[in-house]
């Protein structure tokens, strides 16, 4: 079992210190992406919220965007550990 972590991180840079990882799942075209917090506390900076309010302002679906369909209909979940993985999609700005 993974432990509990309260998740008092609110901004990017206290979750980039904390090393935990953020998912982002498109509800429109089901596609879902670890974040790179390191990339994106490098271009929106360390004091940017990591709350879905934050998050949502600096952050589409490029695909759908591309097709034209709504590309911020988007679900961030945290996660204790990033995990070295990635599948192509990139969500980022
Ligand atoms: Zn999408």
């Amino acid at each position: 079992m993974a432990k509990e972590y309260p998740f008092v991180e609110n901004t990017l840079g206290k979750k980039l210190q904390a090393g935990t990882g953020l998912t982002v799942d498109c509800l429109t075209c089901r596609r879902r992406a670890r974040l790179d917090i390191a990339e994106l506390v490098k271009r929106v900076g360390p004091d940017h919220g990591c709350m879905h309010y934050d998050l949502i302002k600096v952050i589409f679906c490029h695909e759908c965007r591309a097709a034209g369909r709504d590309d911020r209909d988007l679900q961030f979940t945290n996660h204790a550990v990033t995990p070295d993985q990635r599948n192509g999609w990139k969500p980022c700005p």
